[in-house]
């Protein structure tokens, strides 16, 4: 242990407590850090959502290319974006972090990559009212950051992504390729000998290019929307690629799906392949009857009609893209971004 406590794992849990009971009281937390277990209390009526997400240094961030800012607000967004996918409303959220010993350490009038993580994190939990509830924290040889959601939904309501049927249309909100063009742009300045990556500008910013792979926004309000009219028949978030959750999407309805390459909203410098394959946008994909009336904004966010659902048949491609006049077959090649790495 430290001698100043205030740097070791004691200081560090104190502080984590402070900041979390702010919350006490909200989303559904009756007791949150501090007893043996946290006491949740969904309102009458509603059924729980819980999903849970592992983000691994080297595998699903790099110190050395991601603030740590944002790998605290990625964690969070990863977890609250499989909420947002089936329209519940954030309860608690429960945070498990390993870090070597060196990353608990505050410097000289600088913060430690702890707490910066914590700022990023706690930064979403706000506006997205989402109370941390409980966690723990461990020296590791490897950071890592395990999160637990708990989201609240009303019995029998939960958008899933089985439901959608032939004839439904596909949407889905915001844009696609976004943080697979800032992940390239990290990628090719760290190849660079003798760079620090993430590129920064005079003024120690990142490229605005960078935003949507760094802080991405989980479509919370949008997922409520949508469940509360009862418009989308089926639901999922975009976090490998949209070839890799159509397919999903596909294959626990039973239909199959074709996109049309002219109507995908591409984010700023996504390529077609990116705004394909590209994972970590976390936009909510969704289906609905061609008679519903979908608008085209919901709560502030852009949402776009992509394609159709079709029913499947032998030998059918599970989903398709078109391109003009020419239809061919859209295998899953989502995002695996690391995987090759150490
Ligand atoms: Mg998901």
């Amino acid at each position: 242990m430290d001698t100043n406590p205030e740097n070791g794992e004691l200081g560090l849990l104190r502080s984590i407590r402070h900041r979390a009971n702010q919350f006490q009281g909200r989303g559904g937390v009756r007791l949150g850090i501090g007893d043996d277990c946290a006491l949740l209390r969904p309102r009458p009526g509603e059924e729980l959502a819980v999903t849970t997400d592992l983000s691994l240094a080297g595998r699903h961030f790099r110190l050395d290319w991601h603030p740590a800012e944002a790998v605290g607000h990625r964690t969070l967004a990863r977890g609250l974006s499989d909420l947002a996918a089936m329209g519940a409303r954030p309860v608690a959220a429960f945070l498990s972090l390993g870090v070597p010993r060196d990353l608990t350490l505050a410097g000289a009038g600088s913060p430690s990559w702890v707490d910066r993580f914590l700022n990023g994190f706690f930064d979403l939990a706000n506006a997205c009212k989402t109370p941390l509830a409980g966690g723990d924290l461990a020296e590791s040889p490897l950071a890592l950051a395990d999160i637990v959601l708990v989201g609240a939904v009303p019995r029998g309501r939960a958008l899933l992504r089985s439901r959608a049927r032939p004839g439904d249309l596909l949407y889905v909100t915001g844009s696609l390729g976004g943080a697979a063009a800032g992940l390239a742009l990290l990628a090719q300045n760290g190849e660079k000998p003798g760079r620090a990556a993430p590129p920064m500008n005079a003024r120690n910013e990142f490229p605005e290019l960078l935003r949507p792979h760094f802080y991405p926004q989980p479509r919370i309000a949008q997922g409520e929307w949508l469940r509360r009219r009862r418009l989308a028949t089926a639901a999922l978030d975009v976090s490998d690629g949209l070839s890799t959750d159509l397919a999903h999407l596909c294959q626990e309805s039973g239909v199959t799906a074709v996109v049309e390459a002219d109507w995908l909203p591409r984010a700023e410098a996504a390529s077609l392949a990116q705004a394909l394959h590209g994972g970590e946008d976390y936009e909510i994909l969704f289906t609905a009857r061609p008679n519903a009336r979908i608008p085209g904004l919901i709560s502030g966010v852009a949402v776009t009609r992509i394609g159709r659902i079709e029913d499947h048949a032998p030998g059918k491609p599970l989903v398709s893209l078109a391109t003009g006049c020419t239809i061919e077959p859209l295998p899953a090649q989502g995002w695996e971004h690391f995987s090759h790495e150490g």
